[in-house]
């Protein structure tokens, strides 16, 4: 069921097998939502390379979007950083009290698996809003190795090569999108506010204004975020999404008044009404917050966590 593949990081061949913790991952913890209709088992592969101290670092990626062969793109774990305690290991977040030095040695281990430079990534700046950004090979290393001059972009868009754009995750779902037609990539942080602003939607209609785009060559991903089975909202909340996408995206919780709500499916149906073929839409079966030791939940941690970040770059015509 679990594919892994191998990735030889500065001269140094990985040699270490996989031991068996990754089963529990979709099957023990999370028997509930891992098969839930529509889910397909290998949406998300698992992978697995050896940092150049010889540490194993562990990092998801979706075979739809490698498929494309366009681009470069991870998301990561918390396993293989160097980061401690509640930021243990793998953390990219810079402003949750962690140290800058091991921010930035966390960012060059993914540059490594990615095979780029952490000067080429570029990073958003989240507030839950549905504002996207174009970048450009102007905006390398912002919002890491320097200050952005830009705020509020949840979603960002490029056709330039060679960039590779960064977003930060702790329970919000993570959107991949990719148009092999028009070489141009998007990737966007959707929360529930974002995904009641339809975000999803929002990005198809930026790549089409910015490269020309048409939904029906674009292929999306919906990442590891949380699960309907963990996510309790608010019954104004759940009303919003009922209203906007149907009887399925929200059901009531044990607590009265309360709904669960499910944030994959959500995403799912605006990118279908967005025009998607469902074929094109890999969808995440892995939770954050069933897997809190796996990848960082602000709900299960109570707030107390490092941050996930995804990354997505065009390939540029040697690689
Ligand atoms: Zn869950």
């Amino acid at each position: 069921m679990f594919q892994i593949r191998r990735t030889d990081m500065g001269g140094h061949p990985a040699q270490k097998q996989k031991s068996a913790w990754d089963e529990s991952i979709r099957n023990e913890q999370h028997e509930q939502t891992a098969h839930r209709p529509g889910a397909v088992d290998s949406a998300i592969q698992q992978n697995c390379a050896l940092t150049r101290d010889g540490k194993e670092l562990e990092y998801l990626t979706f075979p739809l979007l490698e498929q494309t062969k366009i681009v470069r793109h991870l998301f990561s774990t918390r396993r293989g950083g160097v980061s401690c305690g509640e930021f243990s290991s793998m953390n990219f977040s810079a402003d949750r009290g962690d140290k800058r030095e091991n921010v930035l040695e966390n960012f060059r281990r993914m540059a490594d698996v990615l095979g780029c430079q952490v000067e080429d990534m570029a990073a958003s700046h989240q507030t839950h809003t549905t504002n996207i950004r174009r970048m450009t090979a102007e905006d390398r290393g912002k919002g890491i190795l320097r200050p952005r001059d830009y705020c509020d972009v949840d979603g960002m868009v490029t056709n330039e090569a060679g960039l590779v754009l960064v977003t930060f995750y702790a329970d919000c779902v993570p959107l991949y999108f990719v148009d092999p037609v028009h070489k141009a990539i998007g990737l966007a942080h959707s929360g529930w506010r974002g995904t009641v602003g339809r975000m999803g939607e929002r990005m198809v209609e930026a790549m089409a204004e910015e490269f020309g785009s048409r939904p029906e060559d674009l292929y999306a991903a919906i990442g590891p975020s949380i699960c309907r089975d963990c996510y309790e909202v608010s019954e104004d909340v759940a009303t919003a999404f009922l209203h906007m996408l149907g009887d399925e995206v929200a059901v009531p919780g044990e607590v009265p008044g309360k709904y669960q709500l499910d944030l994959w499916l959500a995403n799912e149906l605006i990118l279908r009404q967005a025009g998607l073929s469902p074929s094109h839409i890999a969808v995440t079966d892995i939770c954050t917050c069933h897997n809190s030791e796996y990848l960082f939940s602000h709900r299960a941690s109570a707030g107390k966590r490092g941050s996930l970040a995804a990354f997505l770059g065009l390939k540029e015509a040697k690689d």
